[in-house]
């Protein structure tokens, strides 16, 4: 299929709608993306069509539901590399994903353990691992961002030692941008026999990911930020970790066999999927990979790159705009953080709300890298495969006129309704 963002638009009714009197113009993307016709769908087909519980019931449409369920497992595998359904568990999201690794893998931690995060870590990392180290006694360890947002590999050469347990960190800053160089950190990871665990919400949805060629030993991801719906994602561990591993939930489906006094677990991946789980939302997570993969994933990296170079370009034309991350022409993903001189990022925000513009204003769940970019918050935009130019353009617009506009809405009843 050829690549066409405008063509693509059809698949998403509410980018038809409109935003204070204003087409809507959607550049939050990194926060959660639209789901296409095609995924939603799914809902009205499963509910209207074969309902049931999974996996227990030995009826038609219990069987129609758990082979639909057990098929996206296979489709999530295809698109991230993985061998096979086993090495697939649906969660909720990506924060789930790494609590299940961290609640796994805290049996084998204690005080002379050392876990190596980074301080462009999403909390969903940072704050697990922290409060899985107070648990344990383990240390965790930050690998330094670089002034122009790059992980400091050096560092993270003398950090990565025989006493580290594990190496978390995102393939995809959520903030900067930056890609990671993931292979060399996994590489990194077992040159010292630990994990290495992956955070891979920004990167499933935005570039082609290979788990193998990777070599991973987890990678996690979120089904909203990649065509799907809320409330499903995944995680991939290797096979033979995941046999290995404790289960983070205990209940029915997880087990196989159960007395009073012990219970035995299930096969993978249903040893980590306890009790009913997102039946519709999993089989609609395996119709999003699919739509992206008919959209080649190759062809969104290059999109996102594409649309990104175009607004870093512009903003770093701006003297009154910061940018942060990777300057142009280093390949990103289609997300920028910056800020405008003298303009708070929620003012921003609201500027553009009022033209029917949605970006995304804070800390973005990263309060130790803006700390360490000495700056309370900054405005996001990201961009996904619907977007264009033209609503890059009208960002660009608002920018613009922000410090002028803003003297009248600061005066504006609007902001004074906010603030009251
Ligand atoms: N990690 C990164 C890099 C993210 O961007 C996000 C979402 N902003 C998360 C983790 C958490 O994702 P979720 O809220 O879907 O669990």
């Amino acid at each position: 299929m050829s690549f066409d963002a405008a063509e693509i638009r059809a698949d998403f009714p509410v980018l038809d709608r409109r935003v204070n009197g204003h087409p809507l113009t959607y550049l939050d993307n990194a926060a959660t993306t639209h789901t296409p016709r095609q995924v939603y769908d799914v809902f009205e087909e499963f509910y209207a069509g074969y309902n049931a519980n999974i996996h227990r019931g030995i009826h038609e449409l219990s069987h129609e539901a758990s082979i639909a369920y057990e098929e996206a497992h296979d489709r999530v595998a295809e698109f991230l590399g993985a061998d096979g359904r086993e090495e697939i568990v649906f969660t909720k999201n990506t924060t789930e994903s790494i609590n299940l690794v961290a609640y796994g893998l805290s049996r084998g931690l204690d005080a002379g353990d050392e876990i190596v995060t980074t301080e462009m870590d999403h909390h969903a990392s940072l704050v697990t691992w922290q409060q899985i180290a107070k648990r344990t006694g383990a240390t965790v360890r930050h690998i330094p961002v670089t002034a122009d947002g790059h992980l400091d590999m050096d560092a993270a050469r003398e950090l990565v030692t025989d006493d580290t347990a594990l190496v978390c960190a995102p393939h995809v800053s959520n903030v900067l941008g930056t890609i990671n160089p993931i292979e060399e950190l996994v590489d990194l990871a077992h040159d010292h026999d630990a994990y290495a665990v992956v955070d891979g919400a920004q990167s499933a949805p935005t570039r082609p990911v290979d788990v193998g060629a990777m070599d991973a030993d987890f990678f996690a991801f979120s089904g909203h930020k990649l065509a799907g719906p809320t409330g499903i994602g995944g995680l991939y561990g290797k096979r033979a970790i995941l046999e290995e591993l404790d289960p983070f939930l205990f209940g029915g489906e997880m087990i196989r066999n159960v007395t009073l006094t012990d219970s035995t677990w299930n096969e993978l991946p249903w040893k980590f999927e306890a009790g009913t789980p997102p039946i519709a939302e999993g089989i609609a997570l395996g119709a999003a990979v699919d739509y992206l993969s008919e959209l080649g994933m190759e062809n969104v990296r290059a999109h996102e790159n594409d649309l990104a170079q175009y607004l870093l370009g512009e903003l770093a034309d701006r003297e009154f705009v910061r940018t942060y991350g990777p300057e142009v022409g280093e390949e990103r993903t289609g997300l920028v953080s910056f800020n405008v001189q003298g303009v708070h990022g929620h003012d921003l925000s609201s500027l553009l709300n009022d033209r029917g513009i949605a970006i995304r204003a804070g800390d973005h769940c990263t309060q130790p890298l803006h700390d360490r970019l000495e700056i309370p918050g900054s405005a996001r935009a990201s961009v996904y495969v619907y977007n264009t130019r033209e609503d890059i353009d009208r960002l660009l617009d608002v920018v613009d006129s922000a410090r002028e506009d803003l003297d009248g809405y600061l005066a504006s009843e609007r902001y004074h309704d906010l603030i009251s």
